[in-house]
């Protein structure tokens, strides 16, 4: 090939790809994946990656060299490329963006930088130590930092000099980041014996390996599923094959290290996810790439790490919706993901769960791939659950939130020294600022949705666009001052339970404590150790979390979420309910579960409070076969959005025309169903008016490829934009 395509990432161009020639010396030695340097304008060289190779330009022009190979080793394959591909094509966008997000921006000019340093040292003329331990860091990848200082006789501080030198490229930050780090002295322990129950499951699952269709792990919290995975991993690894497990989260993927390092040791884990440093990001990708990794622990974005040789995939907790990116593009399902590189590698994939997706759900009853655990491992039952319908007792109810009943199960829990978890599914101090003279709700001037009082930084927040206002001395309205915050959310439960119990240790976990990095996780820890009583939350305290001392999990509004116009809102908030249920009572002594509602006859609320996922399903399924929702049908949706309210209706109904006379003709609007267009639930975000157009796709494969191809025709003006969302997390 004369040609090669290279992926270059320009500030202020973003990442793109451009061709250039390849000299003549390079022709034997070029491969897919590795760094280069290529001339770029008045930029002079810049780092790129090669991503293809052809004969031919994509247009008339005189194409540069390439410079140099900045490294023989590539990042990623061939194959690797393929299933960047699918997924452009599955989300409906182009590659460019999906190797955007897939690969760390970063990693086309790290790669050089080894590279750099080499050449400065054989120019500046280092010492001979010097150019050993460099030589040394480069293979430092493979095998984490303290075994590579005692291998190499050195010490942190002169790896720290090098550092400031500018020859390394871990830093004394990232030394101290490595997340395997702190797992460096677990004593490798023995797998459990399994408990009857799962060995049954663990030998059905084993018969069924050569499926090409998603198994299904539904076993209720705390039934053993993990060590389930174990023995499965440890059968896949003896057999010189590699597993990727996924968790939805980093708190989970983190716990998931812990456990994995214990079992099968620390030199054959590594760790994916958002929070770990660039360049140990780079070293974890150089390790896979070299088949030097067996299990890969990460989050959705480990799917797309360059795990060789997968002999089995795990995707833990996959009803979680944290699996799906839903902005930027491409708005991916690392689920949806996994199951393809399984096909890739011919390899099994487990999808585990206590609450499966209802998709996920239907699809492995009918493949006959379900595989189930009932019982708790340890066979304590399940915690019990007592319903406080709040028509009745909420009168009573400490400032209208926490029940008597509620209030006498906390003070119980804490005199036994057994600890609390309450889950409220709102963030910020109130649910909406309201004028009480005239009625007015102050809303996000930029979205169509209440601003919420935040008491702990004294300011009104948007939870769409983080707008910040001041709280206003008088209605902006009638310009009365009786602004009052109403309803509740996790600081004010914070506040009242404060009140209540004096001398409790409390704290509280939602995403406004992010902003300080691992907040959460140390938070967590914090509750582990015993060392907070009662723990305050949203959704994010209840996944996961294995703590055997807490014996009382209540609810506060455990009827929010079930109300919002989404077909999967049901589906979300008995997941939620049942997910948070099964926190408590893990451990010798039994849970106590309560849940406080207005609406104790909803058919989700019914079985969430039963734990019964049968018969949530079997309810669930007959809705979405009734409405033709997923799983018997795939949605597709289009937002079109604008500055201009008008503009972005007329566009939408334009968009929407065009297809329906397409499907028309084409005798398929049967099966491509179009709704809309209309207003989103939430009008506008961020000062851009929203329309949105659903079709629902019966007709799978060949639908989704009509709906591509008929969007890849469209030309949207500079002013409105189209966003695509195949498979969307809701439609608000
Ligand atoms: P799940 O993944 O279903 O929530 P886990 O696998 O985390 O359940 O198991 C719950 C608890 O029981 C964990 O602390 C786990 O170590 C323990 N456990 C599970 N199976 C066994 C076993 N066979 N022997 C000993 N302990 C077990
Ligand atoms: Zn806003
Ligand atoms: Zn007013």
């Amino acid at each position: 090939m004369k040609y090669a395509l290279v992926l270059v990432n320009i500030t202020g161009l973003g990442v793109k790809t451009f061709s250039y020639l390849i000299p003549e010396e390079m022709k034997q030695v070029i491969q897919i994946g590795q760094p280069v340097l290529v001339p770029f304008g008045k930029r002079g060289l810049v780092n790129a990656f090669i991503v293809g190779f052809s004969d031919y330009l994509p247009g008339e022009f005189t194409p540069k060299k390439i410079n140099k190979i900045l490294d023989t080793n590539p990042l990623f394959s061939l194959k690797y490329l393929k299933l960047l591909e699918w997924v452009a094509n599955y989300y409906c966008t182009d590659l460019v963006t999906v190797i955007n997000m897939a690969i760390p921006a970063k990693f086309i000019e790290m790669s050089s930088k080894v590279s750099k340093a080499v050449e400065f040292v054989s120019k500046t003329g280092a010492t001979k130590r010097q150019t050993e331990i460099l030589e040394a860091l480069e293979r430092a990848g493979k095998s984490p930092l303290n075994k590579f200082l005692k291998e190499n006789k050195t010490t942190l501080p002169t790896v720290k000099k090098m550092a400031e030198a500018g020859f390394l490229r871990i830093t004394d930050e990232e030394v101290y980041r490595n997340p395997l780090n702190i797992f460096k002295d677990v004593k490798v322990e023995p797998l459990y014996e399994l408990s009857p129950e799962q060995d049954r499951v663990y030998n059905e699952i084993s018969a069924k390996l050569r499926s090409q269709k998603p198994l299904l792990l539904h076993g209720i919290t705390a039934s053993g599923k993990t060590e389930v995975y174990f023995k499965l991993i440890k059968d896949v690894i003896d057999s010189g094959k590699n597993v990727l497990f996924l968790a939805p989260e980093i708190a989970l993927a983190s716990q998931l290290v812990k456990r994995l390092a214990k079992k099968f040791g620390i030199d054959d884990v590594a760790i994916w996810h958002s929070s770990i440093s660039e360049g140990e990001k780079y070293d974890v990708w150089k390790r896979l790439y070299n088949n030097d990794v067996k299990i890969l622990a990460g989050v959705r974005s480990a799917v797309f790490a360059p795990l060789n040789n997968i002999g089995l995939i795990i995707v833990d907790e996959e009803h979680e919706s944290a699996y799906k990116q839903s902005n930027p593009a491409p708005r991916y399902d690392a689920k949806t993901i996994a199951q393809r590189l399984a096909q890739f590698h011919q390899a099994p994939i487990i999808l585990g769960s206590a609450t499966p997706d209802i998709s996920s759900y239907y699809y492995a009853s009918n493949n006959n791939n379900l595989f189930e655990l009932k019982k708790r491992f340890n066979n304590q039952p399940p915690a019990r659950t007592k319903v406080i319908n709040m028509q009745e007792y909420g009168h009573a109810a400490y400032k209208g939130m926490i029940s008597k009943p509620l209030q006498t199960e906390i003070t119980k829990t804490l005199e036994e020294k057994h600890q609390v978890i309450l889950l409220m599914n709102r963030r910020g101090f109130s649910t909406s600022t309201q004028c009480k003279a005239c009625g007015y709700v102050i809303e996000c001037p930029d979205c169509s949705i209440p601003m919420i009082w935040h008491n702990t930084d004294k300011v009104l927040k948007c939870h769409y666009c983080n707008k910040i206002l001041p709280f206003p001395d008088t209605c902006p309205n009638c310009g009365s001052d009786a602004l009052r915050n109403s309803g509740a959310g996790t600081q004010k439960i914070e506040l009242l339970i404060k009140e209540l119990y004096p001398d409790a240790r409390v704290e509280r976990i939602d995403s406004d404590i992010l902003v300080r990095k691992n907040a959460h996780i140390e938070l967590l820890n914090k509750f582990l150790a015993r060392e907070i009583d009662i723990l305050i939350g949203t959704q994010m305290i209840a996944k996961g979390l294995d703590n055997p001392n807490v014996t009382l999990v209540g609810v506060l509004n455990a009827d929010a979420g079930f109300s919002l116009p989404d077909f999967r809102a049901s589906e979300r908030g008995f997941q939620l309910l049942t997910q948070v249920a099964g926190r408590a009572g893990r451990g010798a002594d039994a849970g106590e579960v309560i849940f406080q509602t207005y609406n104790p006859s909803y058919y989700a609320f019914e079985s969430a409070k039963e734990q019964n996922y049968d018969l949530f399903y079997n309810k669930e399924i007959k809705l979405r076969q009734e409405y033709d929702y997923p799983p018997f049908s795939q949605i597709i949706r289009l937002i079109i959005s604008s500055e201009n309210n008008y503009r972005a209706e007329k566009s939408a109904m334009e968009i929407g025309m065009r297809f329906a006379q397409l499907t028309e003709k084409q005798g398929v609007s049967e099966y491509l169903e179009l709704l809309g267009p209309s207003a989103c639930v939430i009008e506008k975000i961020s000062n851009k008016y929203r329309f949105q157009i659903l079709i629902k796709n019966k007709l799978s494969g060949k639908g989704h490829k009509f709906v591509s191809s008929f969007l890849s025709k469209i030309i949207m003006p500079k002013d409105i934009k189209l966003s695509v969302d195949v498979d969307p997390l809701d439609i608000l």
